[in-house]
């Protein structure tokens, strides 16, 4: 059998046909095959970005390209270089930061680069606030939602702003800040780790949802978090979750994360995916048809990561056929987002949502935004109810799901939804209790419910 690194080289010289010469200098020129077992292969590459950007960009061709050249079913594994942990953790200090020319954080990721819509304001103010006045406004900041919702992006963008004034800044993720420790107590080197971190004026620590269940990391960052925090420094948290709904988390910490300001983002409505596609095509200095860009807003929309590759791929078919960017050219471009939205059109929370959503004449986007009447408030309330009772989602999920909502809004309102199931007749004096409200809901709630079971066993879709 060939070691790792041989299979990675067959491999990166069938890669380097595939792509263009600039992408394959960026992307792939510093990965080396680092270990090969059961089927799979571990490629390190030099920082997180690129191991994020291999991920959701690189790993189908990747795979593919193994699979030929094995005849077997090989998947892969990124693991970002530890031996070069200047480009792998954003660190500034006072000391350092004169003497080194490395970039720390990810040039993309600032505020101005970051477009504010409904779905994404509070975290984005409150990052903000943070980064003008640390350790002031809110301690810690945690910001929570979906994947590829600009959560590092957020990160990041305090973090550029905090290295500017001259803070000793550190961005890490759960995973890193796990490794490390692992790495410390193995080395015994655990006195070097505690000062790394205790020294800080701030940190930034990514998807710390990674430590939960790791119980010696777990107390370790508790004792980070109680010194920065005890003296005044900021600490900022990313998490796909809320604090309650971590799981394997110590209550101890948990409350910790809730001191300060917890933000969640949502995901984007149709006028902010737009914004942030014009935005990106400005900046990647191309000139897309406002239809075409459209086309991209409408198809994808489950995340800013998606929305971005759609104009990629467009953008990438254009020069590839050195034509215009036209309408059907985005389609053709576009046809894999479709098929997963397709896909996702017929899970049962998005059933649900929509189910609920046409019962109140109304669309699964008004559900997922921020509208407020009093038609969509309980329409959404039903949807929550719902994802609860009939999908056993979790709080956090539900709310994630019904476009970042808290877990204490998501639970108000299932409590809400089954006390009109509940009503039978008035309880007593009670003038409070609007029977024929709760009898309205009751009966739309059954409807809803007759069609969902109708749509979930294939049998009414439209
Ligand atoms: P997360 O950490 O929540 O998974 P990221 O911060 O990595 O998501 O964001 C995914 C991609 O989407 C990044 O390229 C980021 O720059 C971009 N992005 C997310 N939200 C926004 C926004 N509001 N404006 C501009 N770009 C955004
Ligand atoms: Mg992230």
């Amino acid at each position: 059998m060939r070691s790792a690194q041989e299979l990675w080289e067959a491999a990166l010289g069938e890669i380097q046909l595939q792509v263009n010469k600039p992408n394959y200098r960026t992307w792939f020129r510093e990965t080396k095959g680092i270990s090969f077992k059961n089927n799979q292969l571990v490629i390190s590459v030099p920082n997180i970005f690129i191991a994020e950007y291999f991920d959701t960009n690189q790993r189908s061709l990747i795979e593919k390209t193994l699979i030929g050249l094995t005849t077997r079913n090989i998947s892969v594994r990124f693991q970002v270089n530890s031996v070069q942990p200047v480009s792998l953790t954003g660190c500034t200090s006072r000391e350092t930061s004169a003497t080194t020319t490395s970039p720390r954080f990810n040039p993309r990721y600032t505020f101005d680069s970051f477009i504010v819509g409904s779905s994404n304001r509070l975290a984005h103010a409150s990052a903000l606030g943070v980064a003008q006045n640390p350790g002031q406004s809110y301690n810690p900041l945690f910001i929570y939602g979906g994947a590829g919702l600009g959560k590092t992006h957020l990160l990041q963008a305090i973090g550029h702003i905090a290295q500017a004034r001259g803070l000793a800044v550190l961005y890490v993720s759960g995973e890193q800040f796990t490794n490390e420790y692992v790495n410390a107590i193995q080395g015994q080197k655990t006195n070097d780790f505690r000062h790394k971190y205790r020294s800080l004026d701030m940190l930034l620590i990514d998807d710390i949802h990674f430590i939960s269940g790791k119980e010696h990391t777990v107390e370790s960052f508790f004792y980070t978090f109680n010194t920065l925090h005890t003296a005044g420094h900021q600490i900022v948290i990313a998490s796909n979750r809320p604090p309650k709904s971590i799981p394997l988390l110590e209550d101890s910490l948990r409350s910790r994360f809730e001191w300060g300001l917890t933000a969640a983002i949502g995901l984007p409505d149709l006028e902010t995916r737009l914004e942030i596609l014009q935005a990106k095509a400005k900046q990647a200095g191309a000139t897309i048809l406002p239809d075409v860009l459209a086309l991209i807003a409408r198809q994808a929309k489950r995340n800013v990561r998606e929305l971005e590759g759609g104009l990629n791929r467009v953008m990438a078919y254009a020069r590839l056929l050195g034509t215009e960017a036209t309408l059907d050219l985005a389609s053709y471009a576009l046809k894999d987002i479709a098929s997963k939205e397709a896909e996702d059109n017929h899970s049962t929370p998005t059933i649900i949502i929509t189910t609920v959503a046409e019962n109140f004449q109304r669309t699964s986007e008004d559900l997922l935004s921020r509208k407020e009447d009093k038609e969509t408030t309980l329409a959404r309330q039903v949807a929550m109810y719902l994802l609860k009772q009939q999908n056993g989602c979790s709080l956090a999920d539900v709310g994630i799901a019904l476009g970042g909502r808290s877990p204490r809004v998501v639970s108000y309102a299932c409590r809400k939804v089954a006390l009109s199931l509940n009503m039978k007749k008035p309880t007593g004096d009670d003038k409070s209790v609007d029977i024929e409200a709760c009898r309205l809901v009751k009966r739309k709630v059954r409807q809803i419910q007759k069609t969902i079971n109708l749509r979930l066993q294939g049998k009414v879709f439209r």
